[in-house]
């Protein structure tokens, strides 16, 4: 999938980067699917963010343990999606816990029905599919989890795991840490054309984006794309707001999906044009209006196959 193999304005790929005494980043790469990941040195032990796919966690690993001799106790996965999560495994292999939010087991336990029963094929042995270092790894559900919050903090360092509302998914956890303000968003903040759309929920998204503004991060470390500062977070959520924008007077117009898809193009025009927003778009960019016109109406409150079946049954 050389989806993303451009380059993006700070894109680092593969490099450790110090965000922070004890604080570091790693944007992964896109095109073998890994998301970005961090971790915390604490007194005692590391804690990861995300854990990646399986191949991005053996990759990551070996980096941390150059930056510490430190035991990797914990991974937090912000969210269910297997580039988060499915590098469970992997972690737990090499001494450490998963922690998730509920919200994000609860939507585990909805999709991966391979694992908890179900359909045999769930989006684990979908991903198996193609993936090796799925097949050749099992899926670890997180074992911790926690409702809206959770703290690490020693004396010397403070992480504060935060649920703040629908976003990407129904269960992103931010990694906050108050002294550094530095915010790990997971994937309800991106910085590049990489916001997939179909678990969460659009219309709340930009209010869990208002949460962790009032935060105040001078850094976010995102999900995917490069390291940047708070502002960040406004060009996400002014996104969202434009694509909103566009949708709503259809959606009052009471236009169907079709045509709303006849219109996506010359939408897509007028999102390039505006340069604070352009680096969002990307070739999900119907889908998005989609997923956005199925949340106005109450069509989708998960997928975009949602949609798609409703449309294929008209
Ligand atoms: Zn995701």
């Amino acid at each position: 999938m050389a989806l993303y193999t451009c380059l993006h304005a700070g894109d680092k790929i593969g490099v450790v980067q110090k965000v922070a005494p004890n604080v570091y980043f790693h944007q992964g790469n896109i095109d073998k699917g890994h998301c970005n990941q961090g971790w915390i040195i604490f007194r005692e032990f590391v804690l990861v963010i995300d854990s990646n796919f399986p191949s991005g966690a053996a990759e990551v690993l070996p980096k941390i343990k150059a930056t510490t001799k430190k035991p990797i106790k914990y991974v937090v996965d912000t969210h269910h999606h297997g580039d988060h999560a499915y590098g469970n495994q992997t972690w737990a292999e090499a001494g450490a816990t998963a922690i998730a939010s509920e919200g994000a087991l609860q939507e585990m336990k909805k999709y991966e029905t391979g694992f908890f029963g179900g359909h045999p094929l769930g989006r684990w042995e979908w991903a198996a599919k193609s993936r090796a270092d799925v097949r050749n790894s099992k899926l670890l559900p997180p074992q911790i989890t926690f409702r809206k919050k959770m703290v690490f903090d020693d004396g010397q360092m403070r992480a504060e795991l935060l649920y703040l509302g629908n976003a990407h998914t129904h269960g992103d956890v931010f990694v906050w840490l108050p002294r550094e303000r530095i915010l790990f968003s997971g994937d309800a903040c991106v910085n590049g054309p990489y916001n997939y759309m179909g678990d969460g929920n659009s219309l709340d998204w930009p209010k869990t984006l208002d949460a962790a503004k009032a935060l105040r991060p001078k850094t976010i470390c995102p999900g995917h794309g490069a390291m940047a500062n708070g502002s960040l977070i406004d060009d996400q959520k002014a996104y969202f707001i434009t694509l909103q924008k566009q949708v709503l007077p259809l959606v009052k117009r009471k236009a169907s999906l079709e045509q709303l898809t006849g219109q996506a193009e010359a939408i897509r025009a007028k999102v390039l044009k505006n340069k604070k927003i352009s680096r969002y778009v990307g070739n999900k960019f119907a889908d998005q209006l989609k997923k956005i016109y199925g949340d106005f109406t109450g069509q989708t409150l998960g997928r975009l196959d949602v949609v798609k079946e409703s449309e294929k049954n008209k």
